[in-house]
C-alpha cells in the first residue's frame, strides 16, 4: 500500500480490494480490525477448482498471507494479539479467520457469526474453511466491547450483506473510526446515516474507510436494480433464474 503523508496525517492510501487486516495498537493491546483474503494475490497462484493450496505453507511463502507471528494457529508461539474484531462476513473481510489460532476471540455481529458458520458448512471441507473451535462473540447495536484498553462500539450500516457494522473506538490517545464497508444507494441507507451521526458526535481523531468508489463512482441504486428486474421478471411467464453475490439478502 502507498500511503501520502502531510504533516504526520496519512491522507490518503492506494491499494487493492480486499485482504483487509488492520492492525490498532493501544498501550498493551493489539486488535485486527477485519481479517480478510487478498483475492488479487491468491488468483496469482491458485484457481479453483484445479489448483488449490495444500495447507498453509504456500499462501505464507507467496506472501498470500502475512509472515506474522503469534497470529496464526499453525504457529506455536504465544498470542501475540488480543482480538480479531469483523465488520461484516465478506471474504475479503473475514475469509482469513480459518487461519487464527483458537484462542484468539473474534468479535462480529450475531448474523455475520450465523453466516460464517453456515459457509465454512457448505463450503468444501478444507483447512481454508475450518472455523471449527474459534472463539467467536457476537454484538449487536448498542452494545460496547471492552478489549484491555479499548472501548469499542459496533453500530449497524447498509452494506450488500446483513449485519455489516462500522465502529467508533475509544482509545487512550482518542477515538477512533472504522467504517467497514457501507453505502446509502441501498435499501436501508438510514442504518449508515445512524452511524454517520454517531461518528460525527464522537469527534474522531482518525478515521479509517477503505472504498471501492471513493473517488466517484456511476452507481445504480438498490431500487433501480429492483425496477429494472421487476421489468423482466413481469415481462416473461417462462422460467427466470437469478444470479446474485450468496448473502444478498435485499436482493433476493
Ligand atoms: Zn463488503
Amino acid at each position: 500500500m502507498e500511503v501520502l503523508t502531510i504533516e504526520g496525517q496519512v491522507l490518503w492510501g492506494v491499494s487493492e480490494i480486499g485482504g483487509n487486516k488492520i492492525l490498532l495498537e493501544d498501550c498493551d493491546t493489539r486488535v485486527f480490525l477485519d481479517f480478510g483474503m487478498s483475492f488479487s494475490d491468491r488468483a496469482k497462484f491458485y484457481h479453483e477448482p484445479y489448483l488449490s493450496p495444500k495447507d498453509e505453507r504456500g499462501l505464507l511463502e507467496f506472501g498470500i498471507l502475512p509472515d506474522l507471528k503469534g497470529i496464526y494457529c499453525f504457529d506455536e508461539s504465544e498470542a501475540a494479539i488480543d482480538a480479531v474484531i469483523l465488520s461484516h462476513s465478506h471474504s475479503d473481510h473475514a475469509s482469513c479467520i480459518p487461519f487464527l489460532k483458537r484462542m484468539i476471540p473474534v468479535y462480529c455481529g450475531q448474523t455475520t457469526a450465523s453466516l460464517l458458520r453456515s459457509l465454512s458448512e457448505v463450503r468444501i471441507k478444507s483447512f481454508e474453511t475450518n472455523i471449527r473451535e474459534l472463539k467467536i462473540n457476537t454484538f449487536r447495536t448498542g452494545d460496547k466491547i471492552r478489549i484491555g484498553s479499548l472501548e469499542i462500539e459496533p453500530i449497524h450500516v447498509d452494506h450488500s450483506v446483513p449485519a455489516a457494522y462500522g465502529f467508533i473506538i475509544h482509545t487512550s490517545e482518542g477515538t477512533v473510526v472504522y467504517t467497514g464497508d457501507l453505502r446509502v444507494h441501498g435499501t436501508k441507507a438510514q442504518m449508515t446515516l445512524d452511524f454517520a451521526k454517531r461518528v460525527e458526535e464522537a469527534k474522531p481523531a482518525v478515521m479509517i474507510c477503505d472504498g471501492t468508489n471513493i473517488t466517484g463512482a456511476d452507481v445504480s441504486s438498490e431500487d433501480e436494480v429492483k425496477a429494472k428486474i421487476a421489468k423482466v421478471v413481469s415481462g416473461t411467464d417462462k422460467l427466470v433464474l437469478a444470479d446474485f453475490s450468496y448473502a444478498d439478502i435485499d436482493r433476493f
